[in-house]
């Protein structure tokens, strides 16, 4: 039985990575910040939170890391735990880059002295490439990150690469584009715009305020692009891989999609400059060839096809709404 340590098991992309290990057999240990205020709902919708065991983990700090390597000498670490929000990012840049750089350091080192056999996959994200000059971004592509969320993600993805190289750790990246789930949080877009729409359609808001809708972004569906992140550490070798759906969508035919599918009118989407952020990419697309050829990952789901699913999911889902 091999074992895995999943960081960041509160999120979206935790509950669905653990989900597909145990299903492959593994032990799965996932870790919080803190017991006191562990969100694990995530954990029981999918109908496993006494599959999963959860510690306590503090991953500023090199020995508590050291704590839950030696105690559990996993097979694979993946780490997803980021201040992962854009917008949070230009309001605790600092906080964002700390966390999500030094968090990963603690991992590499702990890797690089006491367990050097461990295979780590690091989240990384397309944000990292910011504003780029020719699409579709492939592994190749220079970055010019334009938050402090993909600086953050920057920093730690060559620092994947350099102990790699240096010291011979399988260490990979996993590069992925945004990708939307029911387990999404309510302050990402998606999970806002399907979430007030059914909440204009049951009158408890009259509309919905959002911010630059002219931008693009490659979407994708967060159970299908966790199977790509255990494929990039069944790897023979480590390497880093862009994650996509290879298409970009503008932002206004989401909402426009979403409206029309509950029937509400239009004019309810309000574009407010407020909500504009200091910089923005305004369109990312990616190149997914290489996880194609070299990992097998299959992916061919259409983005208006997910917002189906989602919008199914999210109004059958009161009672465990109610919970959050
Ligand atoms: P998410 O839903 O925001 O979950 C992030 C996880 O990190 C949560 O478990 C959260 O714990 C934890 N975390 C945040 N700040 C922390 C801190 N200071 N100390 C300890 N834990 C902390 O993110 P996700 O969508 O699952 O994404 C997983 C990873 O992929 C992230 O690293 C994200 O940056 C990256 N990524 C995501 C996307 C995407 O579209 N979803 C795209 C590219 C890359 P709490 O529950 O305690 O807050």
């Amino acid at each position: 039985m091999k074992t895995a340590i999943i960081t960041g098991i509160s999120g979206q992309d935790g509950p669905y990575l653990a989900k597909l290990l145990l299903e492959n057999g593994y032990k799965v240990i996932g870790t919080v910040r803190s017991y006191r205020c562990a969100n694990t709902k995530s954990l029981e919708y999918l109908g496993i939170e006494n599959d999963v065991l959860i510690e306590e983990v503090d991953l500023l700090d090199l020995t508590n890391v050291i704590r839950i390597i030696k105690k559990y000498n996993p097979d694979e670490i993946y780490n997803l735990a980021a201040q992962s929000s854009v917008g949070l990012s230009f309001e605790q840049p600092i906080g964002t880059f700390s966390f999500n750089t030094t968090s990963v350091n603690n991992l590499l080192e702990c890797l690089r002295v006491f367990s050097p056999d461990t295979r780590l996959y690091q989240a990384s994200s397309s944000e990292m490439y910011g504003r780029v000059k020719n699409m579709p971004i492939n592994i190749e592509t220079p970055m010019h990150p334009i938050s402090p969320y993909g600086i953050s993600k920057m920093s730690s993805y060559f620092m994947i690469s350099t102990y790699r190289e240096s010291y011979d750790i399988f260490a990979s990246n996993g590069v992925l584009f945004n990708h939307e789930s029911y387990l999404r949080s309510d302050n990402f877009f998606i999970k806002k715009v399907i979430r007030s729409a059914l909440e204009i359609k049951n009158k408890k808001i009259k509309n919905l305020r959002l911010g630059n809708l002219d931008v693009k972004r490659d979407f994708g569906f967060a159970p299908k692009y966790v199977e790509a992140m255990w494929k990039i550490l069944q790897a023979d070798t480590p390497d880093d891989f862009i994650i996509c759906s290879g298409k970009s969508i503008q932002l206004r035919d989401i909402v426009e999609f979403v409206f029309d599918r509950m029937n509400l009118d239009r004019n309810l989407i309000i574009e407010d400059e407020k909500l504009f952020r200091p910089n923005e990419i305004e369109e990312i697309y990616g190149d997914n060839s290489k996880a194609k050829n070299i990992l097998g990952w299959e992916y061919d789901m259409s983005f208006f096809d997910i917002l189906d699913i989602l919008i199914e999911e999210e109004k059958n889902s009161k009672v465990i709404r109610s919970f959050k």
